[in-house]
């Protein structure tokens, strides 16, 4: 047994809390995780919410993300006392995930962590941060370097957008960042952002091309947000799109793309390849100052999560937060 949230479904009616479950065997293949923490993303809060059916099947324990120690596994590649990492693969919507004392996993979906990133920096980088560090890679397999010019990050006090924001500016990007909360400057200056960039000036119907702006784009919003970025890309340009935090939509036109060749690259976590995720991991731990990433922190422990979800959907959360579980 171990303590878990759980959401429950009994007809249209969702419920979640803390509970003790019992978890499924382990099945050949499969590695048994302590947990040491988890974290809240943006899509754990839809989860535990219903705002949105990211569960898949009920009972269901969420969080698509954890750090933890090896305790026994059924795996060729994993032996008991690895230190590892989870992040996707629809854990927390369609296989009981971490936000839970213990998690059954497959072996295939782990990554060992890089030396150097302790188990609280993974999930204090977590699914955010790691998406953050695959749109960086995708700009630059894109030829976006910072002589290119300025590059954009959008919601940039969020998860995606705070690590997205630090990671540019380490790598000598000049970054404006794009905010709806023009209060956290000072915050966003000391991630290394050199300007702020009010949200109402990428909101209102796109024009089908704006001045040119920005060589390199990091885009966690969509819809008129994405669509302005995307309208005022300079040439051969290329902008990241990973998320969803304001609209589904995008209101654009041909004409960046066939005018200006920009490039929209999209990325997507959940089922990204293992030589690119773990790519990903050791770029994060030689590329993202520890210092920067602790100035983004929030803990909330795992009784309070359930609580705190909500704010995610109401554009309140800044920065990352990190769930103690051991
Ligand atoms: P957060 O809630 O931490 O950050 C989102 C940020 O977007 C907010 O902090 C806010 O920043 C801005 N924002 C919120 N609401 C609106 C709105 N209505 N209009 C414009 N801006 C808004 O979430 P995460 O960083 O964890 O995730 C960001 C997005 O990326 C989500 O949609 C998530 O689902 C997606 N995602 C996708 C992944 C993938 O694999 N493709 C993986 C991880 C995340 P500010 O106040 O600074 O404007």
């Amino acid at each position: 047994m171990t303590q878990a949230i759980l959401i429950e479904k009994t007809g249209e009616t969702q419920t979640v809390g803390l509970k003790e479950i019992e978890l499924p065997p382990l099945a050949e293949g499969d590695v048994a995780v302590d947990v040491a923490f988890s974290t809240l993303n943006y899509k754990d809060a839809l989860a535990i919410t219903g705002a949105a059916p990211v569960v898949r099947t009920f009972p269901m324990v969420p969080g698509i993300d954890c750090s933890g120690i090896v305790r026994e596994s059924r795996h060729p590649d994993f032996t008991e006392g690895d230190r590892v990492v989870l992040n996707g693969w629809g854990v927390g919507e369609k296989h009981w995930g971490g936000l839970a004392g213990r998690a059954h996993l497959k072996g295939d979906w782990l990554v060992k962590l890089p030396a150097g990133v302790s188990l609280r920096q993974a999930m204090a980088i977590g699914t955010a941060g790691y998406t953050a560090m695959l749109c960086v890679m995708a700009l630059e397999a894109n030829g976006v370097t910072p002589d290119r010019g300025e590059v954009v990050v959008t919601g940039a006090t969020g998860g995606v957008g705070s690590v997205a924001t630090a990671l540019l500016a380490a790598k000598g990007f000049t970054v404006a960042a794009v905010t709806g909360r023009p209060e956290e400057e000072a915050y966003l200056k000391s991630l290394g952002a050199a300007s702020i960039v009010p949200r109402e000036e990428l909101t209102g119907k796109p024009r089908p091309l704006g001045k040119e702006r920005w060589a390199g784009a990091v885009d966690v919003v969509g819809g008129e947000v994405l669509a302005n970025v995307i309208s005022m890309m300079t040439y051969r340009g290329t902008v990241a799109a990973c998320g969803l935090a304001g609209s589904m939509n995008l209101p654009s036109s041909v004409a960046p793309f066939i005018l200006r060749g920009v490039t929209l690259a999209g990325v997507d976590s959940v089922m990204c390849p293992r030589e690119d995720r773990i790519a990903a991991w050791e770029r994060l731990a030689s590329d993202l100052d520890m210092g920067k990433l602790e100035e983004m922190v929030t803990e909330v422990a795992l009784e309070d999560v359930v609580s705190v979800a909500p704010k995610f959907l109401e554009g309140k959360v800044k920065g990352r937060i990190v769930v103690p579980v051991a």
